[in-house]
């Protein structure tokens, strides 16, 4: 057997050589949107904290006076002792405003993904997925050893061809998608896979990760989604009916076998809620803020926060990105196997925060390098 740093050396040569290389970049996250790396101050387009509630003064302030309150740690799993009064008002919060009964909040939204499926479905079930649901509901089909099968994106005849084929011959169905596309930035058609779900004696999972607090969708049976987008914090949840999150907290490994997560993470997440729950005005300039730039861009009105600008190669959206970056703005690059081969991207995504000059300029920036 090659010794270990071989191994290593010899993939990372290969990922250097394919321009698949993924490194850390220290980043200093500023309030309005700035990003500082070293001898840089950029203006990014490549957070997901949609409304900067990250750097919220009322959020800060809630999770200070947890952190007073209750300490730095939940000390324990939920079901010990680790489930600290603020999940309370978390949960409730959660359940208000996607309208279900309950609501259970997990370590982070790849959490919520790993521990609800495997919950659902198991070896002689179906999964039937959108090719293009995030690699946290993919690593959860595969954990629960039910039959994985994939549909073309958003396309409501492949989905229902799928179903029929494979359907008959499993017991448990479950459908997957994501309310907003994460790298495409583009919508489920909830509704009408939601009929299909009916029709088909299936379940209809939904993953709401780019949605909550930008845009709503139509509410499936089961709504995973998390706390480290537009809510700008951290953790996971799913939203669902009391007979459901009932069930969960008996089966998802994630919640039962981890530590609860900080009461300050907790404390600001519930507070984030109430702001996007009360600010529908805040919540609206997201999208305002993609649209100015498709507007710019000529291409139809975008319907989330996030645009892609799919430049091809992977080598050619790293040329782009630090294009963008020499100019001051941070882009940063999408390659595969986050994106399918060929179509490496700007992954463009739009706060609360951004100024129409900002939009203006780095439109222009990217239509007059023909990026766009
Ligand atoms: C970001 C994301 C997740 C993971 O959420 P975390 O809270 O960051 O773990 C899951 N699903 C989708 C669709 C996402 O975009």
């Amino acid at each position: 057997m090659p010794s270990l740093d071989d191994v290593a050396t010899a993939r990372l040569a290969r990922a250097r050589d394919e321009h698949l290389l993924r490194v850390l970049r220290k980043s200093t996250r500023r309030p309005g949107g700035q990003v500082a790396r070293p001898g840089m101050e950029l203006i990014s387009f490549s957070c997901n904290d949609y409304l900067g509630l990250s750097h919220d003064p009322r959020v800060i302030q809630a999770a200070h006076q947890a952190l007073e309150d209750y300490g730095t740690g939940a000390g324990a799993s939920r079901l010990v002792t680790g489930n600290h009064p603020l999940y309370d008002s978390l949960e409730r919060l959660i359940a208000q405003v996607k309208g279900t009964e309950r609501a259970l909040v997990f370590g982070s939204g790849f959490l919520a993904n790993l521990g609800v499926i495997p919950s659902l479905v198991g070896p002689g079930d179906l999964i039937v997925a959108d090719r293009l649901c995030h690699a946290s509901m993919f690593d959860a089909a595969r954990m629960s050893r039910a039959v994985l099968a994939t549909f073309e994106h958003n396309d409501l005849a492949d989905c229902a061809r799928v179903l029929e084929t494979k359907r008959p011959r499993h017991g448990r169905c479950l459908i997957m998608t994501e309310t907003v596309f994460s790298m495409d930035g583009d919508r489920a058609p909830i509704v009408e896979l939601a009929t299909l779900a009916s029709e088909h004696d299936a379940w209809l999972l939904t993953d709401d990760a780019h949605g909550l607090g930008v845009c709503s969708s139509a509410a499936a049976e089961i709504q995973v989604g998390t706390l480290s987008k537009a809510v700008g914090g951290y953790g996971g949840y799913v939203a669902g009916s009391a007979a459901l999150i009932e069930m969960l907290i008996q089966k998802a490994h994630t919640l039962i076998y981890t530590t609860g997560l900080p009461p300050a993470t907790v404390a600001a997440a519930a507070r984030a809620i109430e702001i996007i729950r009360d600010e529908p005005d805040l919540v609206e300039k997201p999208i305002a803020n993609a649209r100015a730039f498709t507007e710019h861009l000529r291409r139809p009105p975008a319907s989330s926060a996030i645009v892609p600008v799919v430049v091809g190669s992977a080598e050619r959206a790293l040329e782009a990105s630090a294009f963008l970056e020499e100019h001051g703005f941070l882009v940063t690059p999408i390659r595969p196997p986050s994106v399918p081969p060929g179509t490496a991207r700007l992954r463009f995504a739009f706060s609360a925060s951004h100024h129409p000059e900002s939009i203006a300029r780095v439109a222009a920036l990217t239509v007059d390098r023909g990026f766009a």
